[in-house]
């Protein structure tokens, strides 16, 4: 009999990752190119038919069968209609219908899904949220991204756009974030608006160890702020307090409002837990003040970077059941 197995696919800026994987989660067979290498949409979606075609023999020589592909990608997608509304890294994929697109080279049904989503399907499944049924995952990079997983579901709230809690106001009259509004969680908490904030505070004369990556390789990281920390720096600390505190906040008025009691962060700015997590702790301790904030668990994310292909392939092949 043939064993399912579904494909996971990771759209990223720099690169697409393809992955087989079967029922229990395990990694049968991957690949991964460069995704400006396509330059045209219709080349992606061809590279993509064929990387599916590819796996989905390799899997049949063992007797998996493929039930549908998964599609993770940033941006602003209509998840019924499987279009990319706008793309922030791809260009040429705006308003392309990705999902109809590569289900009609490959025969399979596609499902396409935000990023931040498919990593939290993917978390849920196998990773740092394997035992928990609802919960809240962050991603912490460019901005701050989210998906609400509840009951094992995936909650898509009803314009798809639930999740986005890299835009909870935390900081009323903070800096106007990249959506138009003030003060957004991912202003005070993504590791690249903190190197935004580290460059600003070093053009106005602050001391810190940071200006010595800044001079010698004209930019930060947030690897650098991070380490910067680790060393006592001033400023670095100062803005892994603000980022803790911001991400406190939003997880507080989460539980405030859901009664969840389970957090997962990943993405790169995870990195920088040892740094964030002591005031995160201290500022949803004076937040949380109707659960008990000691019942509250956040934890690190376990997936690394293939957490969006677990998630993206668990579409296909993930029935968690009721809450
Ligand atoms: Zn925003």
């Amino acid at each position: 009999m043939a064993k399912p197995a579904a494909i996971g696919i990771d759209i990223g800026g720099t690169n697409v990752r393809v992955a087989l994987f079967d029922s229990s989660g395990q990694m049968l067979e991957k690949s991964s190119s460069s995704t400006g290498s396509a330059g045209h949409a219709a080349d992606l979606v061809q590279d993509l038919a064929n990387t599916v075609e590819s796996l989905a023999v390799k899997g049949a020589e063992t007797g998996a069968e493929v039930a549908g592909v998964g599609v993770g990608a940033a941006g602003l997608l209509d998840t019924e209609q499987g279009k990319v509304v706008t793309s922030p890294n791809i260009h040429f994929l705006d308003g392309f219908m990705l999902g109809p697109e590569l289900s009609e080279r490959t025969g399979l049904p596609v499902q396409l899904e935000n990023d931040a989503n498919v990593f939290g399907l993917g978390e849920g499944w196998l990773g740092a949220a394997k035992d928990a049924k609802s919960f809240v995952a962050m991603t912490l990079g460019t901005g701050v991204g989210g998906a609400v997983i509840l009951g094992g579901k995936l909650w898509p709230g009803k314009f798809g756009t639930s999740g986005e809690i890299g835009h909870m106001t935390v900081e009323p009259e903070g800096l106007v974030c990249g959506c138009g509004a003030r003060g957004c969680l991912e202003t005070e908490a993504a590791p690249g608006w903190m190197v935004k904030r580290a460059e600003a505070a070093l053009l106005k004369g602050r001391e810190s160890v940071l200006r010595e990556s800044l001079e010698a390789r004209g930019r930060i990281t947030g690897k650098d702020i991070f380490e910067a920390c680790q060393e006592g720096d001033p400023l670095a600390r100062e803005l892994f307090a603000r980022a803790g505190r911001g991400l406190g906040i939003a997880i507080a008025n989460v539980v405030n409002l859901l009664g969840l009691d389970f957090f997962v962060l990943g993405g790169g700015g995870a990195a920088g837990w040892d740094c964030f997590h002591p005031p995160l702790k201290e500022e949803l301790s004076a937040r949380s003040r109707l659960v008990d904030p000691e019942r509250i668990i956040i934890k690190r994310a376990l997936l690394g970077p293939d957490a969006g292909l677990v998630g993206a392939a668990s579409l296909f092949l993930k029935d968690r059941g009721d809450p």
